[in-house]
Parts: structure tokens; sequence; C-alpha cells
């Protein structure tokens, strides 16, 4: 399986796709059918996230191995040290390289609901770029690592420049590139790219891309994330929010028009949080000038 820092010379601009462990039985046998419909696009990579507070956490390797081994694509495993001790990751980043896995997205986390008080010690690790620090220690080049960015700041440090100082620890500390988190104003993506360049991190900056298909769930989920909904998405989806089919309709022509003008703006590709659903995705992608 290929390191995703070793496509980028060879390809200017990646597709790729983020899936999340089903809680249920059913839930994977329907994301079993959404890897297969994804994998038509030939993603040059799909990422399965890492349930930052247990539960499922132990998921997150199968799917990237069942993404590898049966659909030969190449997986990216997400890994959280949140609660986790420096011992414990030495063992889980040894177990991907016994399964094959070689792409990690190394990230902190957050405290789960159930312990929200949790603090770490010198046992474990503070901020992702200790992370990305001990892979590169303990695993040299074997891993290509990604890591997340903030358009906007992360929720707790909405100071962008001092974000982005934080973010250039990650990529000097031995990050190859960065998937943003979901955003809806891509001059926020723009402007993140142009703070970056400026105090010289090279690598490359994946933009993060959520289709809205739901919009009271999108209401929730960025009152936790920090990501802002803009007045210009506030308009379009608050009219029609009981008219579910509407709100998938406007949702996919939002979706279209906002990586089209990443993509002309020079977004090096397109990293769609799915969701689990292929549907929307694909109705995005085949009007897209990729
Ligand atoms: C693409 C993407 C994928 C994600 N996948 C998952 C997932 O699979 N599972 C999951 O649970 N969560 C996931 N998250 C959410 C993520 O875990 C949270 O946003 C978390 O709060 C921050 O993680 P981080 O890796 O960015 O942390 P860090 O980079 O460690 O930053 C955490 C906070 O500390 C600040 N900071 C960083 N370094 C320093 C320093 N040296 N001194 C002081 N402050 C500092 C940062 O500004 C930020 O406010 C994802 C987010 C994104 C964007």
């Amino acid at each position: 399986m290929k390191r995703i820092s070793d496509i980028f010379p060879n390809k200017k601009k990646t597709l790729s796709f983020e899936l999340f462990p089903p809680k249920t039985e059913k839930g994977f046998e329907k994301l079993l059918n959404t890897i297969s419909e994804l994998s038509a696009f030939k993603p040059d990579f799909i990422s399965c996230t890492y349930g930052a507070g247990g539960g499922n956490r132990d998921k997150t390797f199968d799917i990237v191995q069942h993404l590898q081994e049966k659909h030969n694509i190449t997986g990216l495993a997400h890994l959280t040290c949140v609660l986790h001790t420096k011992d414990e990751i030495k063992d889980i980043l040894t177990d991907a390289k016994i399964r094959n896995i070689q792409n990690i997205l190394a990230l902190r986390g957050d405290p789960p609901t159930d312990n929200p008080d949790w603090k770490p010690t010198d046992i474990n690790f503070k901020y992702s770029s200790e992370l990305c620090a001990f892979i590169r220690e303990h695993f040299a080049q074997y891993f290509s690592i990604g890591v997340a960015g903030f358009p906007e700041g992360h929720l707790l440090c909405p100071d962008r420049d001092q974000d982005a100082q934080y973010l250039k620890l990650k990529t000097d500390a031995g990050a190859n590139f960065v998937i943003t988190q979901l955003f809806f104003d891509n001059q926020d993506y723009f402007d993140y790219v142009l703070r970056l360049k400026n105090i010289d991190v090279q690598t490359r900056v994946i933009p993060g891309v959520l289709p809205i298909t739901d919009y009271h769930g999108l209401l929730r989920f960025t009152k936790l994330c920090g990501a802002t909904v803009t007045e210009e998405v506030k308009s379009i989806f608050e009219p029609i929010v009981e008219d579910k089919e509407a709100v998938k309709e406007a949702g996919i022509a939002f979706a279209i028009k906002q990586c089209q003008e990443l993509l002309n703006g020079g977004a090096p590709g397109l990293h769609f949080y799915t969701l689990n659903k292929s549907t929307p995705i694909d109705q995005v992608i085949s009007s897209l000038n990729f």
C-alpha cells in the first residue's frame, strides 16, 4: 500500500473520503456497500475516524485493512492520543505496522463527555504535535502523517495566527499533509493556506468538504466543532429546513459550487466528509471538473 505523501509528486489534486466506524452490525453492512460504491471513483485514499472516547476504537484499523485488502485503496487511519498513554500509542502503531497500515492522521482528540475533566500527565501526549514527533522518533519514515487544520482557528484557539503557529509545530514535527475542518466560506480556506505559506508551512492543505444533507444535524455538529454556518448557508437552508428533499438538493448544489471554486482556486484536491453515504458524494463529484 502507498504512503499518501508518495502519491503527491505524481498527482496535483487528490480525491479522498472520510468514513466512520458504525455502531451496529446493520451500519457495518451498509458501510461495506458504501465502500464499494465509493471505490468506483478510484479515490487516492479513504480515511476512517477514531473514537476519541473509547468504544469502537479497534474498528478503525479493521476498516482501513478492509479498504486496503479488499479494494486495493490506500487507507488513512485516524488516531487520537487523548486518554491513551505513550506506551499504548506505541503498541497501537506497532499493530498498524503489522497490518500494513502506513498512513496515520495524528490527532489529539477531545476528552469524552463521560470524562470531560481528563487531563494529560507525563505519560500522555498533550498535543498532536507531540504525537507526530513520537511517531517519527519511534517509527522513522514508515508512516506518512496527516494532521488536522482549522481554517477558522480551532474552537479553543480562535486567534487564527496563533493557531497557524500550532499547526506549524505539527509539520515541523514531521507531519506530511493537512486535512482541514469543514468550512463554508472558501475565503477562509484560501486565507488559511496563505497564512501557513507565510510562516513556511510547505505541506499540502487538503480542504475537507461536507455536502449538507441534514440542516438540523449540521447546526448541532458545527456547534461542537466550531465551524461557522455562514449567512449565505443560512439564507439558503433556513427557508427550506423542513423539506428534506429540498435540503438535499440545495446541499448538493452548494457543495458543487464550493468544490469547483476550491479546485479553480488551486486547492490540491478534495476530502469529502461522507457520513458513510455515497449518494450525495456521487452527485457532487459527477458534476465537477476535477
Ligand atoms: C480532518 C479532521 C479529522 C478529525 N478526526 C477525528 C477523529 O477521528 N476522532 C476524533 O475524536 N476527533 C477527530 N477530529 C477532531 C479533533 O480531534 C479535535 O478538533 C481536537 O479538539 C483537536 O485535535 P488536534 O489534533 O487538532 O489537536 P492539537 O493540534 O493538539 O490542538 C488542540 C488545541 O491545542 C492548541 N495547541 C496546539 N499546540 C499547542 C501548544 N503547543 N500550546 C498551546 N496550545 C496548543 C490548538 O490550537 C488547539 O486549540 C478531527 C478533526 C479534523 C479537522
